[in-house]
């Protein structure tokens, strides 16, 4: 749901969601229809039919068992790619992905490597950052942060520097003199 939605729009859809099927079982013997009707007003209908094919799925060919790795949810479910198998890993499994999954969509999330260890690479492209630099015991949360840190305070242009709850760690923060710095 959080796929080109704000999360203002979706809580409630969230909640209305889990209310009423609350199991991937639940979910897998709803109708097309009914998922539709419930997903009116999201946008892009299609999340809400890989959703519920991806259920079906689970149900009918998993024994009801969720993929437990970032590689099967990627083979096994329809419309799991690469960010979503990545963000469920890391987040639900506590997986610490590899950096082949890591794509343009996780641009927010390099940057602020990039710029904490001020590596000069592409930020816009996946790019190779050593795992190390993830917390191997909550890489979700890890990750989750480093990504409100991109969209919030790390932007592309004018960061927030002097508000970076980071900023004492950041490389780049140290390079730039602060007659330089426009925070
Ligand atoms: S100090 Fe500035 S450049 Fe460094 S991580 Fe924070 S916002 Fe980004």
């Amino acid at each position: 749901m959080l796929q080109q939605t704000q999360v203002a729009t979706v809580i409630d859809y969230y909640i209305k969601w889990m209310k009423r099927w609350p199991t991937v079982q639940d979910l897998a013997a709803a109708t097309l229809e009914a998922v539709n009707q419930m997903w009116a007003g999201l946008g892009y209908y299609s999340r809400g039919k890989r959703l519920h094919e991806g259920a079906q799925k689970v149900v009918s060919e998993l024994k009801g068992q969720m993929p437990r790795t970032v590689d099967s949810l990627l083979k096994q479910l329809p419309g799991v790619g690469r960010y979503t198998a990545a963000a469920v890993g890391s987040i639900a499994l506590g997986q610490v992905f590899t950096t082949s999954f890591i794509t343009d969509d996780w641009s927010g999330l390099v940057r602020v490597l990039c710029r904490l260890r001020a590596i000069g690479a592409d930020s816009t492209g996946p790019v190779s950052i050593a795992n190390t630099l993830v917390d191997p015991e909550r890489p979700g949360d890890f990750n989750q942060a480093m990504m409100e840190l991109g969209a919030r305070v790390c932007t592309p242009k004018g960061p927030l520097c002097s508000q970076c709850p980071v900023h004492s760690l950041c490389h780049s923060f140290r390079k730039v003199s602060p007659q330089r710095r426009s925070w």
